[in-house]
């Protein structure tokens, strides 16, 4: 008998609300018909490595940069700031950097539904290619 961890169909809406319905990092935010479209619920522990399906495992990212954040382009320092790789290059590469190396993601309604520690040290240290001082 194989065992399944099951998703949690709420994690993306639960996500999403606690974000305002914004990419945590650009503030992407655009919706058709009232719902937000290319938003994603991305964990920052992945699911294949147990992270669970919690608000404090989750943020809200633009399917381009919840892309970025999987491949570990990007990822979030203890004080929310993000770190951009410096191994991903080109334009665009440079343009990542450039606007949002340093900068805040954005907070979400609740101080409680807040990344937790943990699992930001899983992403820094596990998925981020690159050092996060
Ligand atoms: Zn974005």
């Amino acid at each position: 008998m194989v065992f399944r961890k099951k998703r949690d169909p709420r994690f993306r809406d639960i996500v999403l609300t606690a974000y305002f319905e914004q990419c945590a990092i650009c503030r992407y935010d655009i919706k058709m018909n009232g719902a937000a479209v290319a938003l994603e619920a991305a964990h920052i522990q992945m699911q294949s490595a147990g992270g669970p399906d919690e608000v404090n495992n989750g943020l809200a990212l633009c399917v381009i940069h919840h892309k970025l954040f999987d491949l570990g382009a990007i990822t979030v320092d203890q004080n929310m700031n993000v770190h951009v790789s410096e191994r991903f290059v080109g334009d665009w590469g440079r343009k990542l950097h450039d606007e949002f190396h340093g900068k805040p993601i954005a907070s979400p309604r609740r101080e409680t539904m807040a990344p937790l520690p943990q699992y930001i040290h899983w992403h820094n240290e596990q998925i981020f290619k690159g050092v996060v001082a």
